[in-house]
């Protein structure tokens, strides 16, 4: 009889897992995330300790999952294109983040870049992000409870912005923030008729670019305890 601590069993259980990782890192490689940074990153960050422990075994399902409060945790493949697009044209020193939630897309995104400054509208989720990202050890973090449509402006500016809700418009502090070659990815429109724009700031104006079609939920003003 081999007891629940049989070393193989254990190792059957870490093969597992580490086999649906592999798989879901497949998936979106099969679906064009081509950045070797990124899919190791989804690789390695245990997207099961963001979501809630009922729903433990669909974390490396590639779909969005509720995290309370009517938000979700981002969809990995999502996740993956926003972050890819991101970092693509080069180094990026400080990141901001609008909308924490749980902080996976956070966790994928801090150690690839510099500095990442995350504001999230809900208190407890926000405060959920903090643990999860303390007990992940990823130290690069700047948390804030704040309404994200006003940017962070005392940290400004930012060489990468990336919009986790969907607002109608991009908010014009946000454009501001950005400096001159930075990018800011977001997905912007009414629900069902979302797309995912990259726009990057020139000198003289900004550049808009359509990554497709995107479900997000919408951008929300105010504050939520
Ligand atoms: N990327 C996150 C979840 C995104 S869900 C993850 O991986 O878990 C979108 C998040 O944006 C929600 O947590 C929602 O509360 C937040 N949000 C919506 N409007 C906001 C606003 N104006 N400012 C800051 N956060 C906002």
């Amino acid at each position: 009889m081999s007891s629940y601590l049989d070393p193989s069993r254990l190792a059957g259980i870490g093969m597992t897992s580490a086999r649906t990782r592999e798989r879901l890192v497949q998936r979106l490689t099969d679906q064009g995330i081509a950045d070797l940074r990124v899919l190791d990153r989804i690789r390695q960050v245990p997207r099961h300790l963001f979501v809630d422990e009922a729903l433990g075994s669909r974390a490396y399902e590639d779909t969005a999952l509720p995290i309370g409060f009517g938000q979700t945790i981002s969809q990995p493949y999502i996740v993956a294109r926003m972050t890819e697009a991101l970092l693509a044209g080069g180094a990026l020193r400080k990141v901001l983040e609008i909308g924490t939630g749980c902080g996976y897309q956070t966790a994928v995104l801090a150690p690839l870049v510099g500095e990442v400054y995350s504001v999230e509208r809900i208190a407890s989720l926000l405060g959920r992000a903090r643990r999860n990202l303390r007990e992940l050890r990823i130290r690069n973090v700047h948390c804030r409870h704040d309404d994200g449509a006003l940017g962070w402006p005392a940290r400004a500016p930012f060489d990468g912005i990336l919009v986790a809700a969907a607002p109608a418009a991009v908010p014009p502090a946000l454009f501001e923030q950005l400096d001159v070659g930075g990018r800011l990815v977001a997905p912007v429109g009414p629900d069902g008729r979302q797309e995912l724009i990259r726009y990057t700031k020139g000198e003289h104006r900004v550049h808009r670019e359509s990554l497709g079609p995107v479900q997000f939920v919408p951008m929300l003003s105010g504050l939520q305890r």
